[in-house]
């Protein structure tokens, strides 16, 4: 069965004092909650990545960092690789989220190298694909789609992606309060696992955990998370409040587990 995770990315919008602020109180929460094995991620900036990782160690939640390196070592100024992220206890790292894709030039192959990194370190990853209005709009999604997954796990064996999850974020719906109906995302997530059962087999399409992104909040969470595809959440701007965030886990515990 897929591991079932809210996740939250923080995105470059908190300051490191308020960050660890916010991560106590939601590390607090997590162990003060039944939580049903639902996992509860935090992606914060690289900055609060080794506080916040202390933070939560022993608790019930862990820390991801939003992107990694292509690179293993070298002169690659402003960058950080897999191991650097790996020594400050982070667990995971987001991969290929479309505002890496769109401004920071994170194409296809390079996502294929930075996974190869965080896989070789034993890092956790969120790979995340999906489409934009145009393509959407053109009949484009599930082709777009599937050309992010297969060029991105290009070479990798079976073996190799066990611990990998994916979020499908339609570029539309993140950050701009449209969120993908319910039945949208249910037929995205659905092509994603066919096509991974496809690329590998059926059991890694089953065992791989899949989040919807794009505006999520405690509103439409509950119909979202109640597809049957939909394994979690990956969460921008609902992510940033304890009270939303909170509120957002409950849910996924009540929906998910
Ligand atoms: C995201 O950052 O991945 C995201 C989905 O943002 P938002 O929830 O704000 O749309």
């Amino acid at each position: 069965m897929a591991r079932k995770i809210i996740a939250g990315n923080w995105k470059m919008n908190v300051h490191p004092a308020a960050g660890v602020d916010l991560i106590k109180e939601i590390a607090t929460y997590c162990e003060n909650t039944e939580l049903k094995g639902v996992e509860v991620v935090i992606a914060p900036s690289f900055l609060e990545l080794a506080e916040t990782a202390q933070w939560v160690a022993d608790k019930k939640m862990s820390v991801a960092a939003q992107n990694c390196s292509e690179h293993n070592l070298g002169a690659f100024t402003g960058e950080v690789n897999a191991d650097m992220i790996q020594s400050t206890g982070a667990e995971l790292v987001l991969i290929g989220h479309s505002e890496r894709r769109q401004f920071f030039g994170d194409t296809n192959s390079v996502i294929n190298q930075k996974l190869k990194q965080a896989l070789r370190v034993g890092l956790f990853p969120i790979l995340c694909v999906g489409e934009t209005l145009e393509q959407r709009q053109g009949n484009q999604h599930e082709t777009t789609v599937l050309q992010q997954l297969e060029e991105a796990l290009a070479g990798f064996e079976m073996h190799e992606l066990e611990n990998l999850t994916i979020a499908y974020e339609p570029v539309w719906a993140i950050g701009t309060g449209e969120t993908a109906s319910p039945e949208q995302a249910q037929t995205m997530h659905n092509f994603i696992r066919v096509s991974l059962g496809k690329m590998y087999n059926a059991s890694l399409a089953d065992e791989t955990s899949i989040l919807y992104g794009g505006s999520v909040n405690p509103k439409n969470a509950n119909d979202l998370f109640g597809q049957e595809d939909i394994d979690g959440g990956l969460i921008g701007g609902a992510s940033l409040k304890f009270e939303s965030f909170s509120e957002l886990i409950s849910i996924g515990v009540s929906v998910l587990a």
